[in-house]
């Protein structure tokens, strides 16, 4: 394939950056500001309405569900230049437009699509993902909360884990069992659910970060309507897949890590006088930082492509995110050890190492969120690299006889 830009892309490329040159930088998030969640929330909002009234938002998505009708390639054009800009776009934004309404879009009723689509690509609803439970992560079909038939209603109950802003947003994409006397990834169902409905609970997690970000959400003879039902009953597996290379996908996209790396580098004194840029040693590991940082590059270009032609990349959408969060470790390891002790206890006015402190604390969590590095990597030796796969006992045994 041709890296350039074509001549339609290129203009769009134009099109876009005098745009954000224009709208952006009264959104941006300066470096290491952490905002209340409250005000965060309403900043992503402000910024995808800012988005939507210049025409960028969905880019994919057709015209008449309220998005731009556009090409992957010019979502890409978009989502490179924007990430230029530090702007709030937290999951409460990208739950909605990376996996709930792109389910939405695959697998729901022309109604839901209404209802749905056009709200999210305004920035008037917010989004969670309610699929982790205690027993149920990696092996996510190993999930136990379950939803049974009553009238026109499904009753929910049970417990989630780790539900990213679930306490700011209003409406979560659930997954639960609805038969289990069917085996495990069969008897799943997929549904939204308005998250102020009654019998909803939502306990925050304290981080290290002193943030709670995510939460635990608890059910309790939850009333869901089967018009919030999206695909068939039992078919929920398949909604998953949907929302899961969405999640990959997204979550690795390219942003350049190194070059302003190199810049600070350049003005780290080093240890025997000039910059830490003098130093073998770090030359060598920025070097091999931009190597792989390219790879990346190319390999999601590769991927894009397929989805462009309307292919599934399947279980390499992994990759991006594995490469994504290993790349992420390394640059911001990189940058801590560059900083020398303050990198430890920054003074409260040093923005720069207070965001390369986060940055690297946040690292860690990118090799277990959306499929933990391990899981990723069967997946690939599996279903690409076409080696054995791990020996599944329960695959065939209906839910409930299960130990
Ligand atoms: C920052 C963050 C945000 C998140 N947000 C959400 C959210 O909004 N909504 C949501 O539903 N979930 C969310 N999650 C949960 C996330 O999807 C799970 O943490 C992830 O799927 C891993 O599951 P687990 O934590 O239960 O770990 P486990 O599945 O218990 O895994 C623990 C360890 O065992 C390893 N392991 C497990 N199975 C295998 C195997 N077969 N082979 C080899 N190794 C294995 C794993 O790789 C891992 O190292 C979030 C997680 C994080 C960290």
């Amino acid at each position: 394939m041709d890296f350039n830009d074509t001549p339609e892309e290129a203009a769009f490329r134009t099109e876009v950056r005098a745009w954000l040159a224009a709208n952006a930088p009264a959104h941006v998030i300066p470096q290491g500001v952490a905002l209340d969640d409250t005000e965060e929330v309403q900043r992503g909002r402000a910024w995808q309405r800012a988005v939507y009234d210049g025409g960028y938002a969905g880019i994919t998505f057709p015209k008449a569900l309220g998005g731009r009708g556009g090409s992957v390639i010019e979502a890409v054009v978009f989502s490179e230049e924007e990430a230029q800009y530090h702007l709030p776009k937290g999951p409460y934004i990208g739950i909605g437009l990376g996996m709930a309404i792109a389910a939405i879009a695959k697998h729901g009723t022309e109604e839901q699509r209404q209802k749905f689509i056009e709200p999210t690509l305004k920035g008037e609803l917010t989004w969670c993902q309610l699929f982790s439970e205690p027993s149920a992560g990696s092996d996510l079909a190993n999930l136990r909360t379950k939803a049974v038939k009553e009238g026109d209603d499904w009753i929910v109950n049970g417990q989630k884990v780790w539900s990213s802003w679930a306490h700011r947003s209003d409406w979560g994409i659930l997954i639960v069992r609805t038969d289990p006397s069917v085996p495990k990834h069969k008897g799943l169902t997929f549904f939204v659910v308005d998250m102020k409905s009654p019998g909803i609970e939502i306990r925050p997690i304290r981080q290290i970060s002193g943030a709670s970000d995510f939460n635990e959400t608890f059910l309790t003879d939850v009333r869901i309507p089967d018009s919030n039902r999206i695909g068939d009953v039992g078919g929920g597996w398949g909604v998953c897949m949907t929302v899961l290379m969405g999640e990959r996908l997204g979550s690795g996209s390219h942003k350049a890590q190194v070059s302003p790396l190199l810049d600070y580098a350049a003005s780290t004194p080093g240890m025997n006088g000039g910059t830490a840029l003098d130093s073998g040693s770090i030359r060598a590991a920025l070097a091999q930082a931009m190597a792989e940082e390219q790879g990346a590059k190319y390999l999601e270009a590769r991927l894009r492509t397929m989805v462009s032609r309307g292919e599934n990349p399947g279980a390499l959408a992994g990759m991006i995110k594995m490469s994504y969060a290993s790349r992420l470790q390394k640059t911001s390891g990189l940058a801590m050890e560059l900083r020398g002790l303050d990198a430890i206890a920054p003074s409260i006015d040093d923005t720069l190492t207070r965001s390369i402190q986060y940055d690297y604390i946040w690292s860690t969590v990118m090799r277990i969120a959306g499929g933990a590095d391990e899981v990723l990597k069967n997946q690939i030796a599996e279903r690409v690299l076409g080696m054995p796969g791990e020996i599944r006992m329960d695959k065939d045994v209906p839910f409930e006889a299960l130990k």
